[in-house]
């Protein structure tokens, strides 16, 4: 199955169940406390909160989602994005556990000629939250999952709040929350031992997550009772999904990602699958690169704060490890337009933006190559001496200055000392952070460093127009996306 038709599979199936298909909602969230869209959920907040009304009770999307806490596993784990497309359906007060477990069981075990995703019935595993009885017993009641191949995960040793649980779900403060259900895809015994998801998450794939609201919460996680309206809020890993129904080994070999991979290998001359260490970096940068490219599309530019410096990290990073590769010159012209022509048909943002994106990734390449030589040769006589005093860390003073004057990101900083077997001291290097701030706030002149005078930008974005809000007005349109 390709791209298209596993889009197209799973709003058909839902828009079947009476769902209106929206449209993906920007990266950028419409939502003050929010960095970047991390899941389906996050533009229909309101409806979950109860704060808006929707004027239909169920929905369907592809959401476009961006996760910073998987940076450090891209290129190593073979699921993890830092963006990804999540295929999702959503209950606002509607429907409950019954049809969503029934549904999510029925879409994925469907013959792919009858519309489903075709998953063998016995492949696929269910996770409940281990004091959700009622799920569980949803599991017997409306699927063929023997009781075996359903798991319970509780609270982790340790900790006294329920959203600390994998199965457990919350906003983060006080609001609603509830249990989920997982399913899980048995890829076989050559990928691992036997045992369900518990045993192992790389053998068992985790491609749909199924959100219960159901209760409230206050700050502290204590469950205050039912929730007057009850919701669910599903997540399918779209890139997961590919993965399985492409029969490819990881994420980055799918059709949405192989090509820029291809493409990574042309650029620095570098075969794909010759040698691990390299493959890493290829997928890093291919990845990266499509991140950033989605991220300028919807608004966000390069600067030393919040979204900003996600994407600075991202692009810094693909730069990075093209450059470990041994490849000098410039990779970026060539990498965005193999995301544009991989994803540009599915996503016209990109296409549209084409300018924007162009500029934004080449400039700073631009920029990093010059601090990175420098930067790489500061860091190599920190780490050199380091080594000669016997320390276990790269000292915290080191990773700051790189940091502030040179515009070198510290998680760079913490990856060139892991390959030589040394660590950062983050507390420390927190501490120099705050420092800074409470300097600039005091009004010394606070230097960025990174030669990259936001006007650049600016002037880009003025000769290009804004393009802050591509996506999030959509989101009231019922056009299908593919
Ligand atoms: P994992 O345990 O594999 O890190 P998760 O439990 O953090 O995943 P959820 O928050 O449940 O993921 O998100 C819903 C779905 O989105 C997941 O079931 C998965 O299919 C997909 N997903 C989550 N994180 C990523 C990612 N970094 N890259 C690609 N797909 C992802
Ligand atoms: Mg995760
Ligand atoms: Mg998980
Ligand atoms: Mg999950």
């Amino acid at each position: 199955m390709d791209a298209h038709r596993i889009r197209h599979t799973f709003l058909e199936f839902f828009r079947s169940k009476d769902h209106r298909v929206r449209q993906s909602a920007s990266l950028i969230p419409n939502d003050p406390t929010m960095l970047l869209t991390i899941a389906g959920m996050v533009p229909f907040k309101p409806y979950f909160l109860g704060e808006a009304v929707p004027d239909h009770p169920r929905a369907a999307t592809v959401q476009k989602s961006a996760r910073t806490v998987d940076i450090e596993n891209v290129g190593y784990t073979t699921r993890h994005l830092t963006f990804f497309e999540m295929l999702g359906n959503f209950s606002f007060g509607d429907y409950f556990k019954r049809e969503a477990i029934r549904w999510a069981w029925e879409l994925s075990t469907t013959p792919q000629e009858q519309g489903g995703f075709g998953f063998e019935p016995e492949r696929i595993w269910a996770t409940v939250f281990e004091e959700d009885d009622e799920s569980a017993q949803l599991w017997l009641e409306e699927t063929d999952v023997p009781a075996e191949r359903i798991q319970r995960i509780g609270v982790p040793e340790g900790s006294s709040r329920l959203d600390a649980s994998d199965n457990y779900w919350s906003l983060g403060g006080a609001g609603p929350c509830g249990p989920c259900s997982e399913l899980y895809y048995d890829r076989g015994p050559e990928h691992g031992p036997d045992g369900g998801p518990l045993v192992d998450e790389t053998r068992f794939l985790e491609f749909w997550n199924l959100v219960f609201m159901q209760y409230e919460q206050d700050a502290d996680g204590n469950v205050l009772g039912e929730l007057p309206q009850q919701n669910v809020d599903t997540g399918m890993g779209f890139e997961r999904m590919a993965m399985l129904l492409q029969d490819v080994p990881n994420v980055y070999e799918t059709d949405v990602l192989r090509p820029i991979l291809d493409r990574a290998a042309d650029v620095t001359g570098i075969g794909y699958g010759e040698r691990e260490d390299a493959d890493v970096s290829l997928r890093v940068l291919a990845e990266h690169t499509r991140s950033a490219s989605f991220l300028i599309a919807d608004g966000v530019l390069p600067s030393n704060e919040g979204r900003g410096y996600v994407l600075r990290r991202l692009l810094r990073r693909a730069v990075k490890h093209a450059r470990s590769l041994g490849h000098e010159g410039a990779v970026m012209p060539a990498m965005t337009d193999a995301v544009r022509q991989t994803l540009g048909d599915a996503w016209s943002e990109l296409v549209e933006q084409r300018e924007l994106v162009d500029r934004v990734c080449a400039s700073e390449e631009e920029h990093f190559t010059r601090t990175l030589a420098y930067g790489t040769g500061m860091l190599d006589e920190a780490i050199a001496k380091a080594k000669a005093e016997g320390w276990s860390h790269v000292p915290a003073a080191t990773a700051f200055t790189l940091h502030d004057t040179y515009g070198f990101p510290v998680d760079l900083t913490v990856e060139i000392a892991r390959e030589q077997g040394l660590d950062l001291d983050r507390d420390a290097f927190a501490e120099h952070m705050e420092a800074q701030r409470a300097r600039s706030r005091a009004g010394a002149k606070g230097g960025d460093g990174t030669a990259v005078p936001i006007e650049t930008y600016r002037e880009a974005v003025a000769r290009t127009g804004p393009s802050d809000f591509i996506g999030y007005t959509r989101t009231d349109t019922e056009t299908p996306l593919a």
